[in-house]
């Protein structure tokens, strides 16, 4: 596909998958305009990288509908300028859509290969604040804590307490839970100024597992 073919793809994309099912926040809608999809999903997908659903991107792990990128993204309330927190770097492309708005996006990915993988798909995209460290992410990363939002794109049992300890009272925290091969909803879990834990449902969803300590067993 030539790249006037991919920019005219990725709007499309951006009309129908997204603002038509009611995403329609204007940071969201613009970061999603932004980042190249097709820079994040091996050669061989290329061609379907504006499609509705996952697709491969090795190690058995997929990148994530672009719709669920956007419903996370729009869930975590970001307004700009804050330290946001990834686990699951993958392909990068989530990260890179939370970079457009955030000041700075630190991802945590436990396979060495799609570390090196994500680094090298975002430089190819041109993203410069996002850090991809490589680790347990049911620990969360507490070098650069606390964040302001925390967007986790495995799916676990529950919300690890790492990373409740490392989200900032106000702060948002996206994640899929629920079963490793079954029933998940995508949840919203914050913490008032008052220390009470609040929990929304946004949908129902199907990710990889996350895991790890704090995580599935494998
Ligand atoms: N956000 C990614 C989606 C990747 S799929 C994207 O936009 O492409 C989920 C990723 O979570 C996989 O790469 C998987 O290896 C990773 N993962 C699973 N458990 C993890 C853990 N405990 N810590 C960090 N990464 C984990």
């Amino acid at each position: 596909m030539t790249g006037d073919t991919l920019a005219a793809a990725r709007e499309r994309m951006v009309a129908q998958q997204i603002e038509d099912r009611g995403v329609t926040e204007p940071l969201v809608l613009a970061a999603l305009r932004s980042v190249p999809r097709e820079a994040f999903v091996p050669e061989a997908e290329r061609p379907y990288a504006y499609e509705d659903h996952p697709l491969p991107i090795g190690a058995g792990q997929t990148i994530s509908q672009p719709y669920i990128v956007a419903l996370t993204t729009a869930a975590l309330g970001l307004v700009g300028g804050e330290r946001v927190l990834e686990i699951g770097a993958g392909s990068g492309y989530a990260a890179a859509v939370l970079a457009q708005i955030a000041a700075e996006v630190h991802s945590v990915e436990r396979l060495a290969v799609l570390a090196t993988q994500a680094r090298a798909n975002l430089a190819r995209a041109g993203v410069t604040n996002v850090q991809v460290h490589e680790g347990d992410g049911t620990l969360g990363w507490p070098a650069a804590a606390p964040y302001d939002a925390i967007a986790v794109t495995a799916a676990g049992p529950q919300v690890p307490d790492a990373l409740k300890a490392q989200l900032r009272p106000g702060g948002r925290l996206v994640m899929p839970v629920g079963e490793q091969h079954g029933h998940q909803e995508l949840c919203r879990w914050t913490r008032d100024a008052q220390g009470r834990e609040h929990v929304e449902t946004l949908c129902g969803v199907r990710f990889v597992p996350l895991l790890g300590e704090q995580g599935f067993a494998g």
